[in-house]
């Protein structure tokens, strides 16, 4: 090559390389707002913390993220509360609490243990205390014993004997062989503490805004608590701490504070969260954040449920935030098309929540059997705009006929075409070889 055209060749890398590749790097960040050299979503690792054994069931950044939840029964009605317990553990729960708040419940935690038991229910049972938990668990001693874990809430034990009754409930903790959470929650902060601080606050050269030291002031509760917990004997892989509160923004921030200044592992949840979908969407919002932060190691949403609704929906809550995120796997995920004007009859979206409703209760069994089975894809698609390319991104997968689309539906299996089904069973037949496409799968 001559030096002439070696120079020209040279001079034209050192254009594109200085000159038309960052302009057309520059471009397309600033179409699409994001630095091309870096992925589109980063995780943080998670934040670094001990590990609390709660019956069994490991809490701490060397596990995966817990779901657990919380009944509504009335604890004294033990056979109704046993039944919750069993239904939440069985759609997933990895703890459940329940509060214990007079006599009758600190009578009944004992048979609701027993009746877990009798079903091989092995569940961590959580009481919530409130007010009178250093009278309950000191008065019953079986009570006490039957719990795996006890909540306090350092805002609620007391004013004039509060440290008194925090510390005869951690004794009951480490005469019981028990871990605690200490749980602050925003709408029953320890007032004192709170006064105090405002007061420092107000005489400060540089007053800070009230909310600011609102939440310093729920930290310094949650960690002073600990501290003194620890001081009192219990050892400190035996606490879990949180810090609830009902706006996502404050939560967001009170848990990054929080995750800086101490090592206990963060129990996650919005308080409050609500009703619907504002109640899914904020625990969503405020949860996702966090955890992308690897911040939190267990987590539960506060949904507020219709009445006579179903309780497990936190738990399915809950985990579909987990797999969404890609941290954990649960159950099978369904895609499903929204639909459209394309599909003028509802039998897709029927068929995508039979499927559905199908999978999740299969999960219990499956759970046990199927090794591998919560990493499957199903795809229900209306029509065949996105049906089959959707399909074949599944590992089984089905695409609807959409309006004025001839009457049938192939099926996809494992990106390839497997059978195409006609008629009115379409949804019995599609099942069938999803269930033979699991037992063969994972066996
Ligand atoms: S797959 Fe078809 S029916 Fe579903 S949303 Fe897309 S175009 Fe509409």
């Amino acid at each position: 090559m001559s030096p002439a055209v070696c120079t020209a060749l040279l001079y034209a890398g050192g254009v594109w390389q200085d000159f038309v590749l960052p302009r057309s790097l520059a471009i397309f960040q600033s179409i699409f707002r994001f630095p091309v050299s870096e992925p589109l979503v980063t995780f943080h690792t998670r934040r670094p913390s001990t590990t609390v054994l709660v019956r069994g069931v490991p809490v701490g950044s060397g596990h995966p993220v817990v779901v657990q939840s919380m009944t509504n029964t009335d604890t004294a009605d033990a056979a109704g509360t046993a039944d919750q317990v069993a239904a939440l553990f069985e759609a997933g729960s990895q703890k459940v609490r329940i509060t214990v708040n007079n006599d009758e419940a600190a009578q009944a935690v004992p048979e609701i243990r027993q009746r877990l038991d009798d079903r091989g229910l092995d569940v961590p049972l959580i009481g919530d205390f409130h007010y009178n938990g250093h009278l309950l668990l000191t008065k019953y001693p079986a009570c006490a014993d039957a719990l795996d874990k006890y909540r306090i809430n350092p805002g609620n034990t007391g004013t004039k004997h509060r440290d008194t009754n925090f510390t005869t409930i951690v004794q009951a903790a480490i005469d019981h062989g028990k871990p605690v959470r200490i749980g602050v929650n925003w709408g029953s902060l320890d007032q004192m503490l709170l006064t105090d601080m405002m007061d420092a606050n107000a005489r400060s050269a540089e007053p800070r805004e009230a909310k600011d030291v609102y939440m310093d002031a729920m930290l310094e509760s949650a960690l002073r608590s600990a501290a003194l917990a620890e001081e009192v004997g219990l050892p400190h892989d035996r606490i879990i701490v949180s810090a609830k509160i009902s706006v996502v923004q404050d939560l967001v921030e009170c848990y990054r504070r929080l995750a800086k200044r101490c090592d206990y592992p963060l129990h996650l949840g919005l308080t409050e969260a609500g009703m619907g979908n504002k109640g899914v969407i904020a625990s969503t919002a405020a949860l996702s954040i966090l955890l992308s932060e690897g911040i939190g190691d267990t987590i539960r949403v506060s949904l507020t449920p219709k009445p006579n609704g179903d309780r497990r929906e936190e738990v399915f809550v809950a985990q579909q935030i987990l797999q969404s995120l890609g941290l954990r796997s649960f159950a099978p995920q369904v895609t499903a098309c929204p639909g459209c004007g394309r599909t003028t009859s509802t039998f897709f979206q029927h068929m995508a929540e039979d499927i559905q409703g199908y999978l999740r209760e299969q999960m219990p069994v499956w759970r046990e059997t199927r090794p591998g089975v919560v990493d499957m894809k199903v795809a229900v698609m209306g029509c065949v705009v996105n049906g089959p390319g959707e399909s074949k991104h599944a590992n089984i997968g089905i695409s609807l006929p959409g309006t004025f689309e001839e009457p049938k539906a192939p099926v996809y299996v494992d990106g390839k075409l497997f059978t195409t089904l006609k008629g009115d069973n379409i949804v019995p037949e599609f099942l069938d070889i999803l269930e033979k496409y699991v037992t063969t799968t994972y066996a």
